[in-house]
């Protein structure tokens, strides 16, 4: 009966009203009374929520085991550069005698779980200051104003906490700060505006001498969309990049998360580290996680170093389906993956480290690739040879079947973006051009000249190597996996021969 009080109560309410006019009372001021009420308890209702919300969302952060730069695997540069910007709070009274005014933001910027959060923790620690977190979308609410309340009590708390704990600084950490520091257009977003304002303003309410000193780091990753008055100087003023780790950085953090977990004594991690080039941390996390399990699963003491190629598996493809599909479909897809992996040893001897016809995610087979090194630039023949090994799934299904099916879709949309990036690169016949003006007749066409062109070239390449689909294709449907070691043993005999 208590739980339904307030529906009972809201039912009320219009058959008072009724009652009134037909007794023929002015029900004018009781209606406005009503609606005051209305507002205020809502208003109180939203700010009641705000705090028990963001209270509840910093405490973690507040609270953390401190945590030191250290323990972030590679990002050295990006580390380095956030060291020298936090000695301008740890040597304060240098910095105040030589004029320098004080920093008061610094955005971290880059790819989803690259470690930006870790390194707002660290910069805590590193400068013995209270830590607070928040997000960007927490400052979000229908109500004018509620954000911009929520941004003030959120520097009100740092100070409180850091008096609290006789600190002389305070780090607060804004994740996601382009959903509030987004670009204002003038227009519909009053609500933003107002807390973006907001957060300018306590900005620049920070002082040198004051105490504590807040420090405010936030992280993105779009930086593009960032509204000006954010970025210029005496705000966010410096920008520290964390990109996705390259091979030293993966090793250092798969070391870092192994440190905890027992290791078979074989394991190369560098050998893990090579195959999961493009992993962010937060990915690389997961794979040693991930491996841990399948190492309970299958009930043994140490994770050994198929439990990691697994779990690379896992993390990249997503986890085994149980889709059961036909004989013929199990052999279409052999083929097809058969024909990516030709290709790929074709153009990069060396490169495959798994042909697998289990069905993951949304792939009902897969090959995976293991770049030889780290490759931030690509010459026309190098993304003419990834087109290749794209088209080979489809090529042999024509090769055998006549015709392809729809397993070859994802290979054409990811030709079609290197096709793209041949464009805008200025690497095709077309020359150096602005791709934005290209009509879509333009692209129709180039994507056809360059992509039938490769087509016939890799039909060509696939033919001469027949004996190796037979060769390979039983195995595969035998084995349902075929290591890359073993796959070029096949491929080289057949070479010998
Ligand atoms: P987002 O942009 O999605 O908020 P983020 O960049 O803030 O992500 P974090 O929250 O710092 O990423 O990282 C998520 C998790 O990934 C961490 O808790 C940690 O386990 C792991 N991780 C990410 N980067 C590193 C790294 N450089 N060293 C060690 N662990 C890392």
């Amino acid at each position: 009966m208590r739980k339904y009080l307030p529906e009972i109560a809201i039912g009320l309410v219009p058959v008072l009203i009724v009652f009134l006019i037909f007794i023929g009372q002015n029900v004018v001021p009781v209606l406005m009374l009503g609606a005051l009420g209305f507002v205020v308890f809502y208003a109180a209702r939203g700010r009641g929520k705000m705090t028990a919300m963001t209270g509840q969302q910093r405490r973690p952060g507040t609270k953390a085991e401190p945590f030191s730069f250290e323990q972030i695997g590679g990002q050295e540069r990006a580390k380095q550069e956030l060291i020298e910007a936090l000695d301008f709070l740890v040597k304060q009274e240098q910095i105040a005698k030589l004029g320098i005014r004080p920093l008061k933001g610094i955005l971290l910027a880059g790819p989803p779980g690259t470690g930006k959060t870790l390194l707002a923790k660290a910069a805590a620690h590193y400068t013995d200051s209270i830590y607070l977190a928040a997000s960007g979308s927490e400052f979000v609410e229908m109500y004018v104003g509620v954000g911009a309340g929520r941004i003030r009590d959120l520097f009100k708390e740092a100070r409180t906490k850091a008096n609290k704990a006789k600190k002389s600084s305070a780090v607060i950490f804004i994740d996601e700060i382009e959903v509030i520091g987004g670009k204002r257009d003038g227009g519909q977003q009053r609500e933003y505006d107002q807390t973006l304002n907001q957060l300018l303003t306590e900005m620049d309410g920070i002082h040198a001498n004051e105490s504590p000193r807040i420090l405010l780091i936030a992280a993105t990753n779009r930086k593009e969309m960032l509204d000006s008055a954010l970025l210029r100087p005496g705000r966010f003023d410096r920008h520290i990049s964390v990109d996705l780790p390259d091979k030293k950085g993966r090793l250092h953090i798969l070391n870092i998360h192994a440190n905890n977990k027992p290791i078979a004594e074989d394991v190369h991690l560098e050998r893990i580290a090579s195959e999961s080039f493009g992993f962010s941390g937060a990915q690389l996390e997961s794979v040693m996680n991930e491996a841990a399990i399948y190492a309970l699963r299958e009930n043994t003491d140490k994770i050994t170093e198929n439990h990691l190629s697994m779990a690379i598996d896992k993390v990249m493809m997503g986890e085994k389906t149980d889709r059961e599909s036909s004989k013929e479909e199990r052999e279409r897809v052999a083929l097809h993956e058969l024909g990516h992996a030709i290709m790929a040893e074709i153009v990069r001897p060396g490169s495959v480290s798994q042909v697998a016809l289990s069905p993951r995610g949304q792939a009902l087979g897969y090959v995976r690739h293991n770049p030889l090194q780290d490759q931030y630039l690509y010459t026309e023949s190098f993304l003419n040879g990834q087109i290749m090994i794209a088209l080979g799934g489809a090529a042999a299904e024509e090769m055998f079947y006549g015709g392809r099916s729809t397993g070859s879709k994802n290979d054409f949309e990811q030709s079609m973006s290197i096709v793209k990036t041949l464009v805008e690169s200025g690497l095709t016949d077309l020359g150096i051009i602005d791709a934005s003006m290209m009509t879509k007749e333009a692209w129709a066409n180039i994507n056809r000249t360059i992509l039938d062109k490769l087509m016939s070239r890799t039909k060509e390449t696939l033919e001469a190597k027949r004996e190796v689909f037979a060769s390979s294709l039983e195995t595969l449907l035998r084995e349902e996996t075929l290591s890359g070691d073993e796959f070029r043993h096949l491929l080289n005999a057949d070479t010998a021969a």
